[in-house]
C-alpha cells in the first residue's frame, strides 16, 4: 500500500539537495573546524556559509546565528538564558496559552525557580489580543516569548505589532519560529524580533540541528561550557553536516518561499473545501486568514481521535490528532481548550498538514477515506 504523508508539521523528509551537499561531509571533508590545517579550514568556511544562509531566511546578521540541536533546545536556551541573566531587573515574563511544550515545559520549570510566568489567553481563531499584552505588562517584565505560528491550529500571530509593543516597552522579544520558518516570511529586523528559534527537521534539514537567533544588542552569556565554537556561546565539536544541511533547506526555503506558499495554500484551501461539502458537524480550528500555507486542523464530532487515526494508518495515511503530545492522554489538547473548542468536537480532532510532496491525487485519496470513515464511526455508534 501507497504511504500518504500528511503530518509535515512533526516532521518532514530530508530533502535530496539537502542530503547531498551534507554528504560530503561525513566522508570527505570531515575535518574538525577548529583544527588550523586546510581540512578543519573546510569545515569551518562550509559551517559559515551555512550559518550565513540561515541568516539570509530571517535578515540577521550570521554573527546572531547560533547553531543548537534543534527547536527545543533554542526554546530553552532562550528562555532560561534571558531570565537568568536579568534577574536582578526583574523576574516576571510573558507568554501564551498555546505555545510548543518546549515553551511551556520551560516556563513550568522557571516557575519552580520562582519566576513569574503570565499566560495570555488567545481568541477563537488561536490568536492573541494586543490590549491584554499591553496589560499583562509589569515594571518588572523582562522577556515576552510569544510563537510565530501555531503547531496545531496553525494561527499566525500579529508579530510586527507585537514586537512594536515589546520594542517601545524596553522588553526583550523571543518568538518560536519553529513552524513560520519557510512556510511565512520573516525578517527580525522589521518585525523587531530580539530572539528566534528555528529547527531543521520541519524544513527538509535532519532532526537534531536547529539555531537560536540572538539581537547583537543582547550580552547573552555561554550556555554550554566547554570550548570556544559558536561564538563562545555553545561548546562542543560542530556538528558539520547537520550545519550544513540546515544552511542548505533555509537556502532553498528562501529561493521557493512564493511558490511553496501558493501551491500549499491551493492544496489545503481545498481539501478544506471539500471535507465542508462531504461532512457534516465539523468545525474548522484556527483562523482561515491568518493561517499557515499547509495547516489544516479540523473536528468532527463526536468521533474518537484515535479511532479516526488508526483508521487512516490502516490505509496508508500518516496524519495527527489535535496534538501528538496529548495523544493517547484522552484530555484534549491544551490549544483547542484554549480557542474554546467544546470538548465533543475537540476529542475527534484531526491536523493534516501538506508538503510540497503532495499532489492533487493524495487530497483526492484523503478526503474520499475520511468520508467512508467518518461515515463508519457514526453509524457504529
Ligand atoms: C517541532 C517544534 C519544536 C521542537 O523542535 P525540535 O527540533 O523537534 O526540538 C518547537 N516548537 C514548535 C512550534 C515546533 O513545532
Amino acid at each position: 500500500m501507497k504511504m500518504r504523508y500528511f503530518d509535515h508539521a512533526a516532521t518532514t523528509r530530508v530533502k535530496k539537495e539537502v542530503l547531498d551537499k551534507m554528504f560530503p561531509y561525513f566522508v570527505e571533508q570531515y575535518g574538525n573546524p577548529s583544527s588550523l590545517y586546510k581540512l578543519g579550514r573546510i569545515a569551518r568556511v562550509g559551517v559559515e556559509e551555512a550559518r550565513k544562509n540561515v541568516a539570509n531566511l530571517i535578515n540577521c546578521d550570521r554573527n546572531e546565528i547560533i547553531f543548537t540541536s534543534g527547536g527545543t533546545e533554542s526554546d530553552n536556551t532562550a528562555l532560561k538564558g534571558i531570565m537568568h541573566l536579568e534577574k536582578n531587573k526583574g523576574k516576571h515574563m510573558i507568554t501564551t496559552k498555546i505555545e510548543h511544550p518546549a515553551i511551556l515545559h520551560t516556563c513550568e520549570r522557571l516557575e519552580e525557580e520562582g519566576y513569574q510566568i503570565t499566560y495570555l489567553n488567545v481568541n477563537k481563531e488561536g490568536i492573541i489580543e494586543l490590549e491584554e499584552l499591553n496589560n499583562a505588562i509589569r515594571k518588572d517584565t523582562v522577556l515576552l516569548s510569544i510563537m510565530f505560528a501555531n503547531n496545531e491550529i496553525g494561527s499566525i500571530q500579529p508579530i510586527e505589532r507585537i514586537g512594536e509593543i515589546a520594542n517601545k516597552r524596553g522588553i526583550i522579544f523571543h518568538t518560536d519560529a519553529v513552524q513560520a520558518c519557510g512556510n511565512v516570511e520573516i525578517d527580525v529586523k522589521k518585525m523587531k524580533i530580539d530572539m528566534l528559534s528555528l529547527s531543521g527537521h520541519k524544513i527538509g534539514a535532519p532532526k537534531g540541528i536547529g539555531a537560536l537567533y540572538v539581537n547583537k544588542s543582547i550580552e547573552f552569556k555561554k550556555f554550554i561550557d566547554g570550548g570556544h565554537q559558536e561564538r563562545d556561546k555553545r561548546a562542543g565539536t560542530e556538528n558539520v553536516p547537520g550545519m550544513i544541511g540546515l544552511g542548505e533547506a533555509c537556502k532553498i526555503a528562501k529561493e521557493n518561499m512564493e511558490e511553496h506558499i501558493k501551491q500549499l495554500t491551493e492544496l489545503r484551501d481545498e481539501y478544506i473545501s471539500r471535507i465542508k461539502d462531504e461532512i457534516v458537524d465539523i468545525q474548522i480550528n484556527g483562523s482561515m486568514e491568518k493561517r499557515l500555507p499547509g495547516n489544516s486542523n479540523i473536528s468532527f464530532k463526536g468521533v474518537n481521535g484515535n479511532e479516526l487515526l488508526m483508521k487512516l494508518d490502516e490505509r496508508g495515511i500518516c496524519a495527527s490528532a489535535g496534538s501528538a503530545c496529548s495523544s493517547g492522554s484522552g484530555s484534549p489538547s491544551h490549544v483547542l481548550t484554549a480557542i474554546g473548542l467544546p470538548s465533543e468536537y475537540a476529542e475527534g480532532t484531526l491536523r493534516v498538514t501538506l508538503g510540497e510532496d503532495n499532489t492533487k491525487e493524495d487530497i483526492n485519496y484523503l478526503v474520499e477515506s475520511l468520508t467512508e470513515i467518518i461515515k463508519e464511526i457514526r453509524t457504529s455508534e
